[in-house]
């Protein structure tokens, strides 16, 4: 059989470290799971400036539509702050989502239990939480025209955006969103302004015909975006999957985000349209940037990464089982205590575990798993 293909872009800064880790667990599945996949690496953002002249080749752009899933580290860095901003590292991650048109950006909002003091929420409101929000990701106001600053006939300055959706850009986020609700626990929760804006009532009329028409098993329920915002921090565990436009969406997985506590445990995944091979073009990657303070020296949380590929296991080559071994894994070091500096809470003379060590810690709880 074909083995899935997974094109690895480290990126700059943390980016080859944390992907170091990932890669020893990437062949742990090969080797103890049977999971073989065709693996292969390539330059992304600064690390491709330096050797080509620019943050993204052709060729890799094409390397990375034709791939089965993209799993990418993290651009950027202060070498390249004076750079033009057409060959800026952030400009070769913007052209991929771009050319591979994801639509839907999945950003889970999990809390493990070990890591619930984390949270600036109390323990009790946060832990065992397991949302998966569906922000809309090539469209609405910060894409519409017209757009820009105008002069106004008084001496004053207008400034103008436009919310602007068509039916079949939300018919399409509403499936990916029924879709991925269907392998979690079946209930999504569409968020808009539909009191108030034109575009909120499409957006959710068009989201219940999609759901009457193709969905039907899936529990439908709707909320303003601002109650959504309020629920989120009042009683996050009610939702399982929110679906929402770029906007309400860009707020509300930086809000669900915090529930969790550290942006080094943060995975996420943007998803398009469906190949050939009934996959989504798929790219996972950490939240996080190239942390350049703490670069190079073995104090990089992986797990944001390695949750990266979990979500790659479970959403673009059908492996849910083997997605949450490997949540378990790093929840099982976590409850050990073993952590990286950024989750570190003991005495200024315990140690900290290494980049290295968390990946030690994490094959040693899938080795365990067995
Ligand atoms: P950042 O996410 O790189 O770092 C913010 C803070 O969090 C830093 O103190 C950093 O040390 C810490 N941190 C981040 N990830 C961590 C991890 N895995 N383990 C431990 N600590 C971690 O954001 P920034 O400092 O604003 O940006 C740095 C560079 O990254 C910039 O060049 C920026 O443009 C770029 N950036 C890239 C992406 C991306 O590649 N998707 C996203 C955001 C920022």
């Amino acid at each position: 059989m074909l083995k899935p293909s997974l094109l690895i872009l480290a990126g700059d800064g943390i980016g080859p470290e944390v992907m170091e880790q990932v890669k020893r667990v990437i062949s742990w599945f090969e080797e103890r799971r049977g999971l073989a996949f065709d693996v292969s690496e390539a330059l992304l953002g600064g690390s491709s400036f330096d050797v080509h002249g620019t943050p993204l080749t052709d060729d890799v752009m094409q390397q990375a539509d034709q791939a089965d899933a993209v799993l990418l580290g993290a651009v950027g860095g202060p070498a390249y702050d004076d750079l033009d901003f057409s060959v800026k590292p952030e400009r070769g991650l913007l052209r991929l989502r771009k050319e591979m048109d994801l639509y839907a950006n999945l950003r889970p909002a999990q809390c493990f239990d070990a890591l619930a003091d984390h949270s600036t929420l109390k323990r009790e409101i946060v832990a065992g939480l397991d949302i998966l929000i569906v922000r809309e990701l090539t469209s609405g106001v910060y894409f519409g025209e017209p757009r820009g600053i105008i002069e106004d006939n008084e001496g004053g300055r207008i400034g103008i955006n436009t919310q602007r959706y068509t039916s079949g850009e939300i018919q399409r986020v509403a499936r990916s969103a029924f879709e991925l609700a269907r392998r979690r626990n079946n209930r999504v929760c569409s968020m808009d302004k539909a009191n108030v804006m034109e575009s909120g009532v499409l957006w959710r009329e068009e989201v219940d015909a999609i759901h009457a028409r193709e969905y039907p098993d899936v529990e439908l329920s709707h909320m303003y975006a601002d109650n959504g915002a309020m629920q989120l921090v009042r009683n996050p565990r009610q939702f399982d999957v929110i679906v929402t436009d770029n906007l309400f969406g860009d707020i509300l997985s930086d809000c669900a985000a915090m529930l969790t506590g550290s942006l080094g445990m943060l995975p996420s995944a943007s998803l398009g349209a469906a190949t050939e091979s009934g996959r989504p073009k798929a790219l996972y990657e950490p939240v996080h940037g190239s942390a350049p303070d703490i670069a190079g020296q073995g104090l990089a949380n992986p797990s944001a990464c390695l949750l990266s590929f979990a979500m790659a296991l479970r959403y673009s080559f059908d492996q849910g089982q083997e997605a949450e071994r490997l949540e378990q894994a790093v929840e099982a070091v976590l409850a050990k205590g073993i952590r990286t500096r950024d989750l570190f809470q003991g005495a200024d003379n315990e140690m900290h575990s290494s980049t290295e060590g968390m990946g030690d810690a994490v094959i040693a709880a899938l080795e365990q798993s067995l």
